[in-house]
């Protein structure tokens, strides 16, 4: 078998291989803002569409990733549990963590 000149890492180039092929399918759910659903719901019903209109499909799911509520970057966090995206998401994340002065007990 020939290797694959795509990967970067002779390692890969020569031991690896492409598989486990999958079509992923990416909604424009801003073209269904009309109706009055969730994005989650407007996905079940495509995929539901997808089984029942094509063939030789194996299976259909609707996966998400966690984004910010904020900014809808992916969410990541650093070892502290911070997250990097947006300074929104880092304020919450500081006033969960520190105490606030006026919880100190009184002396
Ligand atoms: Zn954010």
């Amino acid at each position: 078998m020939s290797p694959d000149k795509t990967f970067r890492d002779p390692l890969k180039e020569q031991c690896a291989k492409r598989g486990n092929f999958r079509i992923r399918v990416i909604p424009v759910l801003a073209d269904l803002v009309w109706v009055n659903t969730s994005d989650q719901k407007h996905c079940a019903d495509i995929a539901k569409s997808i089984r029942r209109h094509v063939d030789h499909i194996e299976s259909v799911d609707v996966q998400s990733d966690i984004v910010c509520k904020f900014c809808g970057y992916e969410w990541e966090t650093d070892s502290s549990g911070e997250p990097q995206c947006c300074t929104a998401a880092a304020g919450v994340f500081a006033s969960m963590v520190k105490p606030k002065t006026s919880d100190a007990p009184a002396t």
